[in-house]
């Protein structure tokens, strides 16, 4: 018989082989490892939320991943970006409302047009906002330069998600081309972590062809990785996606939804100080979700503040919540919301990941004694 799950719990970090034992956890062993990864939160983290106000400024995407609803192959989409003005209200909105920070996102696009069109809205936002909020970008693979021209802006926080670390199983839910290279969106993570970004990764879980070996594998990545920052949430199925034809293998959404929680809860014991955000698919499968994921781990609520009218063309996935909502009833029903996880809304404040200021501290200790 090997170790019980209590005892591999009593350490915090794991080898692969106890976070496939870990990830299969049920009944009393699974509520163990929650109240584990609560304990931990709350001992680092304190029972805290930090809002980033979401701004999905365009659907227009150059790429093709197999499982997205606003690839570029989909046609059944209408194409949208927000004009400046439109994100700049967005953005005031968000500071007025005390958020400490906000997030661009939007499809997969390299330009010229968007590299001087992200770095004059980054000016604009900083100054309207007397410096005031964070900026989070989650625009995707870019020339090193353009990254720095971001940061150079005032980004300091990016969301880049490598989706599976499993090359072999990256290529199966992408195209095989040079868009869509996971070496490249491994580079890409890397620049942005020498730049100096705060830097997020994650993963889809649940995704056809994926085994949990699989999931204990992205688990050691993030750390080895020395993410500041994870977004992960359940891979949901979309009508108009090449991958739906696989949707005969999927696992109920039920335990995709409780492996994405297993996935949080391990991460936060091996990750005491980085920023996890409680993903909106998590909802789209559970209304309360993301309060389960705040109450076993994660730290980082990401409100929908686009413009109602564009919500129902960012669809990712089907069944995406709030796709009718304006960005005040966002706000109530997170509070809401929110309180019943028993934790707090931290306003005003950047929310900033611990880990990015441990990490930095580490360079520079590091430099001046080189
Ligand atoms: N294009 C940028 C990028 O790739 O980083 C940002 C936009 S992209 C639409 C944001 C994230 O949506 C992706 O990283 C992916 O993990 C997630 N996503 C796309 N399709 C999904 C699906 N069917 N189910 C769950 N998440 C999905």
């Amino acid at each position: 018989m090997g170790e019980s799950v209590k005892d591999i719990l009593k350490a915090d970090d794991f080898s692969k082989s106890d976070l496939v034992k870990l990830l299969q956890t049920e009944g009393e062993d699974k509520a163990f490892l929650f109240r584990r990864s609560s304990e931990i939160k709350e001992k680092y983290i304190g029972n805290k939320v930090w809002f980033r106000g979401l701004v999905e400024f365009s659907n227009v995407c150059g790429k093709d991943c197999l499982y997205c609803g606003i690839r570029k192959g989909n046609k059944n989409l209408k194409r949208y970006s927000l004009t400046d003005d439109e994100i700049l209200a967005a953005a005031r909105f968000a500071w007025e409302n005390r958020y400490g920070s906000i997030a661009l996102q939007s499809g997969e696009m390299e330009s010229r047009y968007i590299t001087d069109r992200v770095e004059n809205l980054l000016h604009k936002i900083k100054e309207l906002s007397n410096g005031e909020l964070g900026i989070t970008l989650s625009v995707g693979e870019q020339e090193s330069e353009v990254y720095q021209k971001w940061f150079n802006a005032g980004a300091h926080r990016y969301l880049l998600r490598v989706e599976s670390t499993n090359e072999e199983l990256y290529r199966k839910i992408h195209p095989n081309d040079h868009k869509h290279d996971f070496r490249r969106r491994l580079d890409c993570l890397k620049n942005l972590q020498e730049i100096g970004y705060q830097t997020g990764t994650g993963v889809m879980i649940g995704l056809p062809f994926q085994t949990i070996e699989d999931l204990a594998g992205d688990l050691i990545f993030m750390r080895d990785f020395d993410a500041d920052m994870c977004g992960m949430g359940p891979y949901i199925e979309h009508a108009d996606t090449p991958l739906i034809e696989h949707a005969g293998k999927l696992l109920p959404l039920k335990e995709r939804f409780d492996l994405t929680l297993k996935m949080i809860a391990l991460l936060r014991i091996m990750m005491k100080d980085i920023n996890i955000v409680a993903a909106t698919a998590l909802q789209a499968i559970d209304p309360l979700g993301r309060e389960k994921a705040i109450k076993i781990g994660a730290n980082i609520i990401m409100p929908n503040i686009t413009p109602g009218r564009y919500r129902d063309s960012y669809k990712l996935y089907d069944n995406k919540p709030c796709t009718d909502d304006s960005a005040e009833d966002c706000q109530s029903c997170l509070e809401a919301r929110i309180g019943m996880a028993d934790a707090e809304i931290i306003y005003g404040e950047w929310g900033d990941s611990q880990h990015f200021d441990k990490r930095r501290n580490n360079i520079t200790v590091k430099r001046h004694r080189g």
